[in-house]
């Protein structure tokens, strides 16, 4: 569209004050236009796609008191859900 060449971005992250380089090479590209896709499908279904709950990644998720990833989905059962709440909690007494 532009005819410019852009090889390379960067991210900055405010926690650490750093940018990390990202080099936009065609893997990146070719991922970023698969999941673009998909995110044109979902918006067209009109259906969001249920929380995964990822220890790693919903700790420190600013979305997470809206999100309620650890709610039970229909593919979990409530009692799975309890037991885990149960199990984590008894973790942070002990
Ligand atoms: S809390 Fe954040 S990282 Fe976890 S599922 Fe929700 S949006 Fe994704």
């Amino acid at each position: 569209m532009l005819e410019v060449s852009i090889s390379a971005g960067q991210i900055f992250y405010g926690q650490t004050r750093r940018r990390t380089d990202v080099p936009f090479d065609e893997d990146l590209r070719s991922r970023t236009r698969s999941l673009a896709a998909r995110l044109h499908e979902l918006m067209r279904s009109g259906v969001t796609p249920p929380a995964i709950y990822d220890k790693r990644k919903c700790e420190r998720c600013s979305l997470k008191p809206d999100c309620l990833p650890e709610l039970p989905t229909k593919r979990q059962s409530a009692a799975g859900w309890l037991d885990r709440q149960l199990e984590s909690a008894l973790k942070v007494e002990s």
